[in-house]
């Protein structure tokens, strides 16, 4: 991993620009390359660990700068084996119940439980999985951890489908066999403009804001959760008021918070039973 770090440590930061963190918080220390300065000077000097302990999640794991990078550095993979060697692990997780015997399962990973309007929509019954912390996701962001939590998932879900309407859910569910359908492939159209976030392809007609991340993901929020709201407002400014639709529920919510006029996937299921709504 040395050589890999290096190279991002000595890189003229050429993927600063499509980086979300780096852009919104404008902070040099967020660049992927002062990263990886950080966590190759912690490893040559134990005394910086605490700070590249920090640095390794200012990361949405967004992928952006690996698809700028001309040598296609894996920062990803990097920032997960260096946050496995600098933090400690996670307590074990614990699986949250499956209430329900259907064989589609929403996970609820919001205050607002869409299940009923799926439900109706879908005209059959569906269970319900009420989940905190995104299904582990944190588990799945190290390397010692990640084997294990997906075993868990797997022996959780059986052969059920699962259905998310946020990308992390839905980023861990893919690291299993799990069958998966996405809450916003199960609805009509939106007639709003639409705002595609960092995991969907860059494709068909969208709303552009240059970086494609709002913030809300990955590390970032969870540890720094003050510079998430940063990108997220430099996101909305970018908006500049347009109300736009977001596949991605924790992308619209995150977005919402920070002053943009968003539309999810769960207040657009909300409102099929009144057409006027959202438009
Ligand atoms: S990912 Fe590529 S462009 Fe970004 S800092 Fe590393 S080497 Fe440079
Ligand atoms: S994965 Fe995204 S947030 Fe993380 S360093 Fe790369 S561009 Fe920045």
């Amino acid at each position: 991993m040395n050589s890999e770090l290096s190279t991002c440590a000595l890189c003229p930061r050429l993927c600063r620009d499509r980086c979300p963190v780096s852009v919104g918080s404008g902070r040099e220390a967020t660049t992927p390359t002062s990263i990886m300065t950080a966590v190759l000077l912690a490893k040559k000097n134990p005394e910086l660990e605490p700070q590249a302990a920090q640095a390794v999640d200012l990361c949405t794991r967004c992928g952006q700068c690996t698809s700028a990078c001309g040598l296609d550095m894996p920062v990803v993979e990097m920032l997960d084996q260096a946050r496995t060697i600098l933090q400690p692990a996670p307590k074990a997780w614990v699986p949250p119940t499956i209430r329900g015997n259907a064989r589609q399962v929403a996970i609820i990973s919001g205050d607002t439980d869409w299940s009923p309007a799926l439900e109706k929509l879908l005209n059959e019954d569906v269970a319900t999985l009420h989940t905190n912390d995104f299904l582990g996701a944190a588990h799945q962001w190290r390397t010692d951890t990640r084997e294990a939590h997906t075993a868990q998932l797997t022996e959780l879900f059986k052969h059920r489908t699962a259905i998310t309407a946020d990308h992390i859910c839905a980023q861990v569910i893919d690291s299993t066999s799990i069958p998966i359908e996405h809450l916003h492939s199960l609805l009509p159209e939106h007639s709003l403009p639409r705002w595609r976030s960092c995991h969907e392809p860059n494709e068909g007609r969208h709303v552009s804001t240059m970086t494609k991340c709002c913030g809300a993901s990955g590390p970032l929020q969870n540890t720094h959760p003050d510079i998430a709201k940063e990108v997220g407002r430099d996101i909305a400014r970018r908006l500049d008021g347009q109300h736009v639709y977001s596949a991605d529920e924790r992308c619209a919510r995150h977005l919402q918070s920070c002053g943009a006029a968003v539309t999810g996937p769960v207040e657009w299921l909300m409102s099929q039973g009144d057409p006027d709504a959202n438009r």
